[in-house]
């Protein structure tokens, strides 16, 4: 995979609030991927050269682990709500 660039807006980098409308939990396969929204304010965008698909990749840092995460890029998921509730 190569790196395509970040989701990462300053202003809400440090933003942990999910958006879940419709009762999905952070990694369900139907999650909407929420621009400006924990995590996808802290995810990076990578395509896969072997079948051009993009995914967003995710670094979750715990106490004693680091655990990477990846999640296709699915266009229809993608939503920009208001970044302030
Ligand atoms: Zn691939």
């Amino acid at each position: 995979m190569s790196g395509v660039g970040s989701l990462r807006t300053e202003d809400a980098a440090d933003r942990l609030d999910e958006y879940h409308p419709g009762g999905t939990h952070l990694w369900s396969p139907d999650a909407p991927i929420a621009l400006g929204w924990h995590p996808y304010n802290q995810c990076s965008l990578w395509t896969c050269k072997a079948c051009d698909g993009a995914f967003l990749r995710y670094t979750e840092y715990g106490g004693y682990y680091q655990d990477e995460r990846i999640r296709p890029l699915m266009a229809d998921l993608i939503v920009a709500p208001d970044a302030r509730p």
